[in-house]
């Protein structure tokens, strides 16, 4: 193998203008192109993973198989990549000072100073080279959070510069700007992209490629005046446009020659590239289907639509794939369940949408309002689907409402609850009491037991056409799935037996039996009730759509507004 090549993606200008679209596409043009490729993003925060953080402020905590947490954007190139990234592709400020303070404690540095520069760089650097080593990665792509110029990402560019500094041929820095059309002007000004090209050569490094975000493509003469200014060739210079869907962006960018331009930058062999699998699916995301309204119910949804799509990013490109996949259009309104804690009488406008979604989550708030709303979605046949906390939420619906389990609940709710149908699990008692909350919930890649004859196994089984299931989760040795888990809580199994009595059927178990994986009704009673304790959305992919999403789209395509039969359960 040639030696490794790497590609620094950094940010000009702003942040929030789609520097993990612009990783993702790039990586996927690359591998159109056969060249294998990894990527890694390293956040400035001092957080030591995302799992801390609020998603209404960060946006979704999204979790690896090996259980790190970490941001949104690894969600993107997994999705982008069609691959499984480890831990050692996320690395934080506080992730890295970490290691390095836990060496120096541990006399590994033998006696001498450890210093910001180069200490901290090196460890950058450790951490890049064993991710690349790990996937034997041909090219791999390290997106630098924040923006050139501030104080925080300093220390990583300087980590990139000296990389350059050792292997000058092998290292591509490729700058992120924003091209803004000022109201009042109504023309594209190029100069806070000329700051942003000097501030990065303030830092010892030029871009080799300058993508300019704009609302619009970039003309001739834009692309010529930011090559002058910025000091690269104007071919080098890529219009990337405001796009319908993420998925158009490495078409977009393949339009202005990028893969090539990155092989000759890197001194890579120009290789054809085969985005068509990728073409045929972004066809289907323009496709001239119904449209599918699905409600997202749940809280903090006084954020607006905007942070709220953040939140839940995985679960939106969960449903759009299965969307696609059926050939149909998808709308989703998030609904704020304490609306209908408020007003009960809300609850008819669900009869409204084609599907119920219930996302993961934690705490108190709106959950009442959650309850009644998948009360409503049982009761009147709308497909549920719950994640996590919906499918814990959903069990002690059905506790209360179906098993004679009058005011059961979640401990994590109600200490004292007289049903606590959803208890803590054994292992997290004592990190609770010690507040050790960090990393310590139950995370990542667990097996899940399928039961024949299940709307579950049936989903998982299903191996047709497009909706063809190739992702971690399809079955393997017997009827084991694997998918990735975020939770505390778990379905008590002193409660079990009644609620199984009671209709609930538990589908998935984990292999010892003992943890409820997977809770539904059967289709006899019910088109689509079912909830996962662990994440499907980790693991959905554009070209492999989840199967139990494809499943739950099409029960929603099959509900006709306004003519269900009431309840028989
Ligand atoms: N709050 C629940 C728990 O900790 C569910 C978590 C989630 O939805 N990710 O078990």
């Amino acid at each position: 193998m040639a030696s490794p090549k790497y590609i620094f993606v950094v940010g000009g200008v702003m942040s929030g203008i789609g520097k993990g679209v612009a990783t993702s596409s790039i990586g996927r043009i690359l591998k159109s192109k056969g060249f294998g490729v990894t990527a890694i993003k390293i956040d400035p925060y001092i957080n030591v993973d995302a799992g801390t953080m609020n998603p209404t402020e960060h946006g979704e905590v999204f979790v690896l198989e090996d259980g790190y947490e970490t941001d949104q954007d690894m969600g993107n190139y997994e999705r982008f990549l069609d691959t499984t990234l480890p831990s050692i592709n996320y690395m934080t400020t506080g992730r890295v000072y970490q290691e390095v303070i836990r060496r120096e404690r541990n006399l590994e540095y033998g006696g001498k100073n450890v210093e910001v520069v180069p200490d901290i760089p090196l460890e950058v650097l450790r951490r890049i080279s064993e991710a690349q080593k790990r996937e034997s990665a041909e090219v791999t792509l390290i997106e630098v959070g924040g923006t050139i110029g501030e104080y925080q990402n300093i220390i990583f560019l300087e980590a990139a510069r000296m990389l350059k500094q050792k292997y000058p041929r092998d290292v591509a820095v490729v700058m992120l700007s924003y091209v803004p059309i000022p109201g009042n002007i109504g023309e594209m000004k190029t100069k806070p992209t000329q700051y942003a090209a000097r501030s990065l050569n303030g830092v010892g490094l030029q871009a080799d490629v300058i993508l300019a975000r704009a609302t619009m493509p970039l003309d001739a003469k834009r692309k010529e005046k930011i090559a002058i200014f910025c000091n690269i060739l104007p071919e080098r210079v890529i219009s990337a446009p405001d796009v319908k869907s993420i998925y158009e962006v490495p078409l977009n960018y393949e339009k202005d020659g990028m893969g090539d331009i990155l092989c000759d930058v890197l001194g890579l062999e120009h290789r054809p590239s085969d985005l068509s699998a990728w073409e045929r699916f972004v066809e289907k995301s323009h496709n001239g289907g119904e449209t599918i309204d699905i409600a997202v119910v749940g809280k903090y949804f006084e954020s607006g639509e905007f942070v709220l799509a953040d939140s839940y990013i995985s679960v939106l490109e969960s449903l759009k794939h299965a969307a696609y996949a059926n050939d149909v259009k998808l709308k989703i309104s998030y609904l704020d369940s304490e609306v209908y804690e408020k007003d009960p009488s809300k609850l008819e406008d669900l009869q409204a949408y084609r599907g119920i979604l219930v996302p993961g989550g934690f705490g108190t708030r709106g959950v009442e309002g959650i309850i009644a709303a998948i009360r409503f979605a049982r009761e009147n046949k709308i497909p549920y689907f719950g994640l996590c906390y919906g499918m814990q939420l959903a069990v002690i619906e059905y506790a209360r409402n179906c098993a004679g389990l009058a005011g059961a609940n979640t401990v994590e709710i109600s200490k004292d609850a007289p049903h606590p149908v959803i208890d803590i699990l054994p292992d997290q008692v004592e990190k609770l009491t010690k507040a050790d909350y960090g990393g310590t919930m139950r995370l990542g890649k667990y097996g899940c037991v399928l039961t024949e004859g299940t709307l579950a196994h049936e989903a998982y089984a299903s191996r047709e056409g497009e909706t063809r299931w190739d992702g971690a989760g399809r079955i393997k040795n017997g009827n084991t799935i694997t998918e990735r888990h975020r939770h505390r809580y778990e379905v008590n199994p002193a409660y079990i037996k009644q609620l199984e009595k009671g209709g609930l059927v538990f589908s998935g178990k984990s292999p010892s039996g003992v943890l409820m994986e997977i809770a539904e009704l059967p289709t006899s009673t019910h088109p689509f009730f079912l909830g996962t304790q662990f994440h499907p959305e980790f693991q959905s992919r554009p070209l492999s759509p989840h199967p139990l999403f494809v499943v739950f789209i099409k029960a929603a395509m099959e509900k006709v507004s306004g003519t269900f039969s009431q309840p028989q359960v």
